[in-house]
């Protein structure tokens, strides 16, 4: 879980710093990686200690449920052989199914339907995107080490988290610089999948290593981001326009 931001009395410490490198331990995209983990820890939290947490069940009844994507990660989460809680999903969801039962008796569903509000779990991953982008921005810009940190990491920035870090940075260099790393990380991917179809040529006798075979699932994740609310529930090519924003 990404953690809440402090006030700060240097650039890129304490717990910015943290989470930084915790989310480069996370492979793949580190923004979409710790939004995701995010994503299923605060489902834990709530089925371990907010089933009667009188904000979350707000939060719940006036989505009715969450949205979709979350309601499925929800079940998902909750099935789990490491959490197995039955109970408080049955709880929660009977609470939402008896008031998807009592407006359809008073014929308020439709209305109901229309005036939902936004799922909580979804306001709360694009507040960690947000918080976490300008982590990366202030740790980028001021401490060379963490750009360093990341050319050696597993991890590569999807192409919706690469644009906006890079057009976060206020320093060319520092951009310059985030743009080789991004671009050869981008043309080892590539080598690996090249490689791939190279060795597939019954001729070739080496053999095609684990990595180069599952090569094309990190040019997914580079290409669309790894699976959380934030890329699932939108359409394509909106988050380029989403992504551009001030530099600071
Ligand atoms: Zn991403
Ligand atoms: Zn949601």
């Amino acid at each position: 879980m990404v953690l809440r931001r402090e006030r700060r009395t240097e650039a890129c410490s304490g717990l910015t710093i943290i989470n930084v490198e915790n989310s480069l331990k996370l492979g793949g995209c580190p923004v979409c990686r710790a939004i995701r983990k995010s994503e299923e820890d605060s489902i834990k939290n709530i089925l371990y200690e907010g089933v009667n947490d009188p904000q979350i069940r707000k939060g719940f009844r006036e989505s009715l449920g969450l949205c979709p994507y979350h309601a499925w990660l929800f079940t998902e989460v909750a099935r789990r052989p490491d959490v197995l809680d039955g109970l408080g999903s049955t709880i929660i969801y009977e609470d939402m199914l008896s008031e998807a039962l009592e407006k359809m008796r008073t014929e308020e569903l439709p209305q109901t339907l229309r005036n939902l509000k936004k799922c909580p779990l979804c306001r709360h991953a694009e507040e960690v995107e947000k918080n976490l982008v300008d982590d990366f921005i202030e740790c980028f810009q001021e401490k060379p080490e963490i750009l360093l940190a990341y050319e050696e990491s597993n991890s590569i920035l999807c192409l919706r988290h690469y644009l906006m870090v890079y057009e976060g940075l206020s320093t060319d260099s520092v951009r310059k610089e985030l743009r080789r790393i991004q671009v050869n990380k981008v043309k080892n991917v590539l080598n690996m999948m090249e490689e791939y179809i190279r060795k597939a040529d019954y001729r070739v006798k080496e053999e095609v290593t684990s990595e180069e075979a599952l090569a094309w699932v990190k040019a997914v994740e580079v290409l669309k981001g790894y699976r959380n609310s934030l890329n699932m529930g939108c359409s394509s090519g909106n988050y380029l326009f989403k992504a551009r924003r001030k530099r600071i």
